[in-house]
């Protein structure tokens, strides 16, 4: 790993067919990204679709250490999604597996295909919520402290799953 490496965070969801597996898969996916680390992974998490259909989501977010540049993680994470499988018919549609890339250390990028923080992940609770489980203290460049995003989210159904 060179020296010159990012914390970079990415959140993981799927509400199509095994999810729990896919989920599974993904963490593994990720641990295997070129120059890339998977320091941890939060439990899963259960929460009802927001502006998409379908059953309810699963969860979760990984802290990664990466040499890769954004827009380069950014390609390994949509081929992650493609290899499994291409099912988006439609905008906001179900999704068999969906990665974004929450944080890539205290980077602001504003791109046509890359756009960090990601611009939802303060009104999500279904981010905020693993986000808060494995950093208490991370800060969100150009929001507000953890906390009081948590707060806003409260009226967000949401589930941490055991295990
Ligand atoms: P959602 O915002 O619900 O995850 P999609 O996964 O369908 O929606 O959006 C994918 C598109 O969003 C891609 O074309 C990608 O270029 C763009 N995009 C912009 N910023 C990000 C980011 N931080 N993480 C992932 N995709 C991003
Ligand atoms: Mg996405």
């Amino acid at each position: 790993m060179p020296d010159d490496t990012v914390r970079a965070w990415v959140g993981l969801g799927a509400n199509l067919g095994d999810a729990r597996a896919a989920l599974a898969a993904a963490f593994e996916a990720l641990g295997r990204i070129d120059a890339t680390r998977l320091l941890r992974r939060s439990s899963l998490y259960r929460s009802a679709p927001i502006d998409s259909s379908g059953p309810d989501y699963l969860n979760a977010v990984a802290e990664l250490e990466t040499g890769l540049a954004p827009h380069d993680l950014l390609a390994q994470l949509q081929a992650i999604e493609l290899a499994h499988g291409r099912e988006r018919p439609y905008r906001n549609a179900p999704r068999t597996l969906d990665l974004d890339l929450l944080l890539y250390g205290d980077a602001l990028i504003d791109t046509p295909t890359l756009v960090v923080p990601h611009p939802r992940l303060h009104e999500r609770a279904f981010v905020l919520h693993p986000l808060a489980e494995l950093a208490p203290g991370l800060s969100i460049p150009g929001r507000a402290p953890l906390p009081a995003l948590l707060a806003d989210v409260a009226g967000q159904r949401i589930e941490r799953l055991a295990g």
